[in-house]
């Protein structure tokens, strides 16, 4: 398959290793991917995203990168880290509130150098692109060349980061003596999941790819992952050509809704941490494998044996509201 190029800045191969007790109790063999040790500033899933994305931009003479996200967001996070490392400019359009408390991701963007503007949920999910679009006029009347990187870095380029982390799995699969049956992410953007599932059509692969969605629903990110298959498509010069019922994608535990925790939630990632210690995160991580568990314990995963969790990040993600149900 025909790669882009791309930089190296996250520690690549992510290991893998196995839940021991969950895998004892769900009586399956539960391994963990840890895309979470990607790096410190730059950690979590989107730096291998990132990595392709920003080649990109920098071949296109970008000084300035521009990107959005919630107030939390670990994709903003590690753009404006990557922006530093590299010596230019990272520009964030969050959704919230500029009084928003000062810690996390939001701590790391401020102390990481990031220009920050932010926006309404409203006008985020209006019009975030065109603001986009109106900061690297701005920037460009100040004599800097902008580059703009969608929302998680999930477009056709950014999705290669993913491609990659599968080949790196089907390597690591021949070195274990394991094929692993289910391979399971969360799904934020779609592009984690896009990548992943683009590679292991292509090579005839007998994983079946399941993404737990964290907002939304399962219809939306079908729509929008097929757009992403598309999109990786025009790089790759080949048709994956399937359907939209071919993506597998297990809807019911968004909760109360993008980063917000319900008890049940916070329960399971506090008993997961003192049975493995594993601290997952509460916005992605934690639901993605809440919903992986009681997907299990229902008997839909009865026909896999040895299942890979992807462990995107997000650390930095524990909000006050999550740890005041702790
Ligand atoms: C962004 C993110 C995801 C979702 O990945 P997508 O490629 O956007 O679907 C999952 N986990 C963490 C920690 C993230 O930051």
């Amino acid at each position: 398959m025909k790669m882009p190029e791309k930089l190296n800045f996250a520690n690549l191969p992510t290991k893998i290793e196995k839940l021991e007790r969950l895998s004892d109790k769900l009586n399956k063999n539960i391994y963990l991917k840890r895309d979470d040790q990607t790096g410190s500033e730059i950690s979590g899933n989107k730096i291998r995203k990132l990595e392709y994305a920003i080649k990109e931009a920098l071949d296109n003479g970008c000084d300035y990168l521009i990107t959005c996200g919630g107030l939390g967001s670990n994709h903003a996070r590690a753009t404006t880290a990557i922006a530093a490392k590299l010596g230019i400019g990272s520009y964030l359009v969050l959704r919230g509130e500029e009084d928003a408390e000062l810690e996390g991701n939001l701590f790391l963007d401020k102390i990481l150098g990031a220009k920050i503007k932010w926006i309404s949920k409203e006008e985020y999910a209006k019009n975030r692109t065109e603001i986009m679009e109106a900061i690297r006029e701005e920037l460009y009347k100040k004599g800097h060349n902008g580059y703009i990187i969608p929302e998680g870095a999930s477009n056709g380029i950014g999705s290669f980061g993913y491609i990659n982390a599968m080949k790196e799995i089907e390597v690591q699969e021949k070195e274990m003596g394991v094929y692993f049956d289910s391979i399971i992410v969360p799904v934020g953007s779609g592009g984690s999941y896009a990548g992943l599932f683009y590679r292991n059509h292509m090579e005839d692969r007998k994983s079946k790819i399941y993404g737990v969605n964290v907002s939304s629903d399962a219809e939306h990110f079908k729509e929008a992952i097929m757009g992403l298959l598309e999109q990786i498509d025009n790089y790759t010069g080949e048709k994956i050509g399937i359907e939209k019922d071919q993506i597998n994608i297990i809807d019911g535990y968004v909760g109360k809704g993008y980063a917000l925790s319900t008890k049940e939630e916070i329960d399971f990632i506090s008993n997961l941490a003192r049975t493995e210690g594993l601290v997952l995160d509460p916005v992605y991580t934690g639901k993605a494998m809440y919903g992986m568990v009681e997907e299990i314990k229902k008997g839909n995963f009865s026909n896999s044996e040895d299942i890979l969790f992807i462990h995107t990040g997000g650390i930095f993600g524990w909000n006050r509201f999550a740890r005041e149900l702790l």
